[in-house]
């Protein structure tokens, strides 16, 4: 499996050292309880699948965001899941249009492409599929999201109309018309067929990555076939 960015002391450093500039808040977007879209201009390019690092002033060290957005949007986007007793989203949550933020220029190797993969995601992790899809690289792709609640489907309006039955999402928390009713890894375990020659992208926590990588290893989906980026 190729992981993207392994979480340790290195990366934190290399986090902490990120040249970060000073970036207005164009937007912020509360899409249901407790997840935000923080939307800025965009004065860099970036590849679909990359990160940025976000800080709201210099005292709090940065986190890592996938950028949601497409690359050609006039905007730079993340989204973002407030935890409560975390040190940055709480902050992030509260700013508001013309806040100042802290802003890395974009860098990762979680990258789309044009051939035909599955892209899985819990959450939040469907943020970089949001800005591979609307960066032309929808073409051949499947798109399992797994979230709790009927609200947990961001994007959905564009999911479908692009990808049809191709986007499936996994409601784990409630029933709801055209919805898979169990977790995304039941549903993952139910697939009989999966094509040893697609590439599987996993992204959200480490628990969700750690699970389908464990299922799709059983299902003889070669290692070097699944790549992953896990939200810490
Ligand atoms: C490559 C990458 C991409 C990411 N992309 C996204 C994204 O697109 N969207 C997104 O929402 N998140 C993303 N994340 C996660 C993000 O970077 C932050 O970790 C997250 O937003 C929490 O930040 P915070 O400062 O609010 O919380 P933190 O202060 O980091 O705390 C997070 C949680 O851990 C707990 N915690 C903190 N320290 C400890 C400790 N010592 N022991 C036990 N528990 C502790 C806190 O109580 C809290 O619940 C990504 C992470 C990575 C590595």
């Amino acid at each position: 499996m190729r992981n993207t960015l392994i979480m340790d002391a290195g990366l934190v450093d290399f986090i902490e050292k990120l040249p970060l500039s000073k970036q207005i808040v164009t937007h912020i977007e509360l899409l249901r309880k407790g997840v935000y879209m923080l939307h800025f201009l965009r004065t860099a390019d970036f590849l679909p699948g990359q990160v940025v690092a976000i800080s709201t002033d210099l005292s709090v060290p940065p986190r890592l965001y996938s950028i949601c957005s497409g690359e050609q949007d006039e905007k730079l986007s993340v989204l973002f899941n407030l935890k409560s007793d975390g040190l940055l989203t709480p902050k992030l949550a509260q700013l508001s249009q013309g806040d100042p933020v802290w802003i890395s220029t974009p860098f990762g190797a979680f990258l789309g492409d044009d051939q035909p993969a599955w892209w899985i995601a819990a959450g939040t992790g469907i943020a970089p599929f949001r800005s591979m899809m609307r960066s032309g690289m929808a073409n051949g792709k499947t798109v399992i999201h797994g979230g709790r609640s009927a609200d947990s489907f961001y994007f959905q309006n564009e999911f479908l109309s692009t990808f049809g039955e191709n986007y499936i999402r996994c409601c784990s928390g409630e029933h709801a018309e055209g919805l898979y009713h169990g977790r995304l890894t039941q549903w993952m375990q139910e697939q009989d067929r999966l094509s040893k020659d697609q590439t599987y992208y996993l992204c959200g926590s480490a628990e969700m990555v750690v699970e389908v990588r464990d299922i799709l290893i059983e299902k003889e989906i070669p290692i070097d076939k699944i790549m992953s980026e896990i939200y810490f």
